[in-house]
């Protein structure tokens, strides 16, 4: 536990998923999702990217055997609107200060989210054409309490749609998403998955309660094609349990 805090501090210094400011312009060394700078190099890109090499406790995982747990329920309190941003490596949406997640006596305040297409995580070695991270931190001692929620096409979905319609087609530009429910890219159950990991991207620091919803939420074809048509493939390929346990909500 001691080291898990220790490395929160290193990496919080660094840790572009929470940069508030200017996201853009704040990434380190240039990563990418295939070739040089692709997720098998991102190790050797800077030496702030140690853990996404060395690390033990990476994500993403492949979610299967996972064990039967009594976990508290996840309760979110989230405000509407925002900023949509495209970063360069996905979009995201910048949130207004004060949106929360508690899971038991665990409270973290939503930083902000976006996606990835295909899904980062696996459900038994099955991928699904999107997910949603929702990033918050815990003020308390500096974790992120990330919860993914996974996406399948189907019917619309109001708060995906006006997203949708709203992302930037090009890196660096953002626009304002006032009238944005995030609850609305909630499943109606929020049953889910938990255990230890990282950042999916570099630092890939090992930070991270991660919280994977069962349920997937559906959305219209034709939005995840316009997510597609920026983003075709921004998933980091799943990495080894190394031994941790995954939890399952009961
Ligand atoms: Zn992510």
């Amino acid at each position: 536990m001691e080291r898990r805090s220790f490395l929160r501090g290193l990496a919080l210094l660094a840790a572009c998923p929470l940069c508030t400011k200017g996201a853009f312009a704040a990434e380190g060394a240039h990563w990418s999702y295939e070739g040089q700078a692709g997720p098998e190099h991102w190790g050797e890109l800077s030496a702030e990217n140690a853990a996404c090499s060395a690390g033990s406790q990476q994500s993403p995982l492949d979610i299967t055997g996972a064990i039967k747990a009594d976990m508290p329920d996840i309760r979110t309190e989230w405000k509407k609107g925002g900023t949509v941003l495209n970063n360069g490596h996905t979009i995201q949406v910048k949130v207004p200060a004060g949106s929360k997640l508690r899971r038991g006596d665990k409270i973290y305040e939503l930083v902000q989210y976006h996606f990835h297409a295909p899904s980062e995580h696996l459900v038994d070695g099955r991928h699904f054409p999107m997910e949603a991270h929702f990033v918050h931190k815990n003020e308390k001692n500096g974790a992120l309490g990330v919860l993914g929620v996974f996406i399948v096409p189907g019917a619309a979905n109001n708060t995906f749609a006006k997203l949708a319609a709203a992302f930037p087609a090009k890196a660096g530009e953002e626009a304002a998403v006032d009238d944005t429910d995030p609850s609305g890219l909630l499943p109606a159950s929020l049953r889910y998955w938990a255990y230890e990991g990282s950042l999916t991207t570099p630092p890939c620091s090992e930070i991270v309660d991660w919280m994977v919803a069962k349920d997937p939420i559906e959305v219209a074809a034709a939005d995840i094609k316009k997510f597609t048509a920026l983003y075709s493939m921004n998933a980091r390929p799943a990495l080894t349990t190394n031994r941790r346990y995954i939890l399952s909500s009961s």
